[in-house]
Parts: C-alpha cells; structure tokens; sequence
C-alpha cells in the first residue's frame, strides 16, 4: 500500500443477490407459489422445495455457454430426489451414479442405462454386477475392479463397459475439495495406469475411456480451464497406452456456485472458449472421442431452498436468537458441518417479510441440543416474529441426503419439487 491511497471503510461483503427466486406480496416465490401457500400445501415444515423452472433455465443457460457438442452429465449424489433425477434425466445427457442405490433410482428415472457411469472407490461385487447386467458404463477405480469385472462379465456373459478414472498428478486449484492430485483413494495414479490397460482386454472388458476429475466448488474459471486442459492432455498420453480409441472422455467439473459472503457467480466466457479448443484439438487427435463433463450442485444447488418456522424468538444477554423446527438434522451443509474449515453463513431470509423494511442482527438456530445446530450466526434480517419462515438459499444441493437425519429423532424433512 502506498502512503497516496485514500483510507475507504471496509464494508462487509455481502451474499450474491437471490434474485432466481421472484417475490409477491413480500413473499418468496417458489415454482411459481407463494411461500405461505406452498407449506400449505406440503402440509408441514421443515421442508425442501427444488422449483422446476430454474432446474431447466439452469441446463439451457450452460448449453448456451458452452460449445455444442460438450455433454453435460449430472452428477446426482448432489441430489438424488427421485423426481430431481428423473427431471434432470430428460434434460441432460447423462447420470452419474456413485452407488448402486443411486443406479436404481437412475434406472427408476428413466435414464438411458449406456449414458449412465458409474464412479466411486471401494464398489462391491454385488454393485459391479447390477452396474454390469443394467450395461451402463462403469468409472474402474483398482485392478480389484478390474479383476472382479474379468469374471463377472463372463460369468453374467456381458462384457463390462469401462472407462478408468485416473488420479492425475495434478489437483484443481482453489477447490472446496480436492479429489485428484497426491495420495488418493480416488482412480487409479497415472504410474499404475500402463499396467491396468494393459489389463483390461486380457479380462475381455470394453474400454471406453478415462474419467478424470480434480476438485469441486470451484468459482475460479482459470483455475477451471486449466484442470480441464492438463486432464485433456494427460488422458491424450493415455490413449497412447489404451487397447482401443477412446471413445468418451470425461473431463470433469468442479464449477462452484456462490455460498458465502463475498462469492460471485461463475463466469462461463473463458470456460466456453477453453471447452471449444479442446474440442477442436480432440476432433483431430482423439476423434472418436466424446467430451464430458459432469456437474452436481451447478445444476441443482441455486434452484432450492430449505424451509423452517420459527418456533421461538428469544433474547440471550441482547442477542436475537430465532429458533426453529429444523437444523443441521435437515441441512449440515448450511450448519457449517459440511466441509467447511471456518463457519460462514449461507444466504438466509425470512421467506414472508421480504419487503419489510425494519431489520435486526439475529441468529437463526434449529431445534438440536448442540451449539453446533446454527444456521445463520448473527446475520441482519427482516424482523421476524413467531410462526415465520427462516429459508436458507443455495439449498438445491447436498441437503437432506447430506445430513444426520437420525440425529436427535426429528421427523424426517420433506422435499419437493414445484
Ligand atoms: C461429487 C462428484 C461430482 C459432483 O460434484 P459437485 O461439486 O456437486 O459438482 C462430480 N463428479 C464426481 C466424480 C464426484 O465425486
């Protein structure tokens, strides 16, 4: 700092505005109901409401963004809500699935069993074996895979699809989590790789390609575009080793979506452009080869939000606390439990005062008998009262399957999509 730059007061930095959702008679809008209205219908809160229309706006909005061609796959442990799924599963072009509870429900949806893959370490036999007979394409993660596949595939006479995830010997930058880069317990190091091909069409499995993938939560479009380019040159020196021409690709995803105060909203420009040049170098030096890549919460996370009332409003030595009928029973991500190494909040409102102007500092706290039960710690809100509804944004993403549901014997949450 030189001793020339003006002294300006630091504001806070604030949440990104919510403004997917609409607003009327200053309530929260959501698939087109007012707030109130729609926990009548539910019947009971807490709940989850996904809204449908932001669900499709969101996979056309990044079909635009991205070149024609790139196949966008969801990842859906991100949310597996039957119904998200099988929405999701008509717009996009494939489902990810990381457990054989998530195939069924896939396979329930209507999703096309040869544009399903199946990734995650430590698969059972038995997962292999419906992964094998539904014929989607299975993410090998160990030579134990591979080996269990040689001899279901001819014991069930179906040659399992693969493609071999690769931990690369490079991680995505900037990232939430990191799940590619050093020791992992994801894919198989590329230093094992030229003996697991080598592997494969003497077990008689079809090699498809390689799945690469270096982190999530990403909002650093740099940092994005350059994973996506090491992991398209490392698997074009893969295919130099594989028994046949890669046929899918997989490059990955990691886009992050605004939690906290401060964070933006991802700009697809550069990662449009960088896609477009891989997908010009792929058409000459891996034709055969489809580009992939897969996503959870960019799809899901900014169309939900989670829903409570307040039960109780009390005052503890001056501070407001709100507490109300859910927490991080329902929603540990937005607790803080979730990952997260300091505890930020996510974007809260009161879903029926939005257009009140008195406001206070309050602290909105779930039912648990745990300091830890917070799900926005001293935050500036409208004023609410008893019997109001506490939303939590951004909530389309790693809430109700996310979270101890069991913990402290509430109800289980309720979710639906609108
Ligand atoms: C969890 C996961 C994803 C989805 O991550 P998001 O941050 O929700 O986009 C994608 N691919 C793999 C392999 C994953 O494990």
């Amino acid at each position: 700092m030189s001793v020339q730059d003006p002294i300006i007061p630091k504001r806070a930095p604030e949440h990104v505005s919510m403004s997917q959702f609409a607003q009327r008679d200053g309530e929260l809008v959501i698939g087109g109901e007012r707030l109130s209205v729609l926990a009548e219908r539910v019947g009971q809160t807490p709940f989850y409401a996904y809204d449908r229309q932001l669900l499709k706006d969101r996979v056309a909005s990044l079909r635009q963004a991205l070149p024609a061609g790139i196949e966008l796959h969801y990842a859906m442990k991100a949310n597996p809500m039957p119904a998200v799924v099988a929405l999701m599963a008509g717009l996009v072009d494939g489902i990810d699935v990381a457990s054989a509870g998530e195939l069924k429900v896939a396979l329930d949806a209507g999703a096309v069993p040869h544009d399903i893959s199946f990734a995650g370490p430590g698969k059972r036999e038995q997962e292999l074996r419906q992964a094998v007979a539904s014929r989607v394409l299975i993410n090998v993660e160990s030579m134990r895979e591979v080996h269990l596949l040689g001899r279901i595939s001819e014991q069930i006479g179906l040659p399992a699809r693969v493609a071999v995830r690769v931990n690369p010997d490079f991680e995505l930058k900037g990232s939430g989590m990191k799940m590619g880069g050093g020791p992992k317990q994801f894919g198989v190091d590329v230093e094992q790789l030229p003996e697991l091909l080598a592997e494969l069409p003497r077990r008689g499995l079809v090699f498809e390609g390689f799945h690469l993938f270096a982190g999530s939560q990403n909002l650093r479009p740099e940092a994005i575009c350059e994973a996506q380019q090491k992991s398209f040159d490392l698997a074009l020196r893969l295919a130099a080793l594989a028994p046949s021409p890669v046929r899918f690709l997989n490059l990955g995803g990691g886009f992050g979506i605004p939690y906290f105060p401060g964070e933006q909203r991802l700009d697809l420009q550069s990662i449009g452009e960088n896609l477009a040049a891989l997908q010009a170098r792929a058409r000459q030096e891996m034709p055969e080869a489809k580009l992939v890549i897969e996503l959870g919460r960019y799809f899901v996370g900014e169309a939900g939000v989670y829903v409570t009332r307040i039960l109780d409003r009390k005052i503890s030595r001056g501070q407001v606390f709100l507490v109300t009928d859910g927490g991080l029973n329902h929603h540990l991500s937005a607790s803080g439990n979730f990952g997260q190494v300091i505890r930020k909040n996510y974007p809260v409102t009161i879903g029926n005062r939005l257009s009140q102007s008195e406001r206070e500092v309050a602290s909105v706290v779930g039912p648990l008998c745990t300091p830890l039960d917070l799900l926005a710690d001293r935050m500036e809100l409208p004023l609410a009262r008893e019997g109001d509804f506490a939303v939590v944004f951004q909530s389309g993403a790693y809430g109700a399957s996310a979270s101890p549901q069991a913990f402290l014997g509430h109800a289980p949450v309720v979710e639906v999509l609108v």
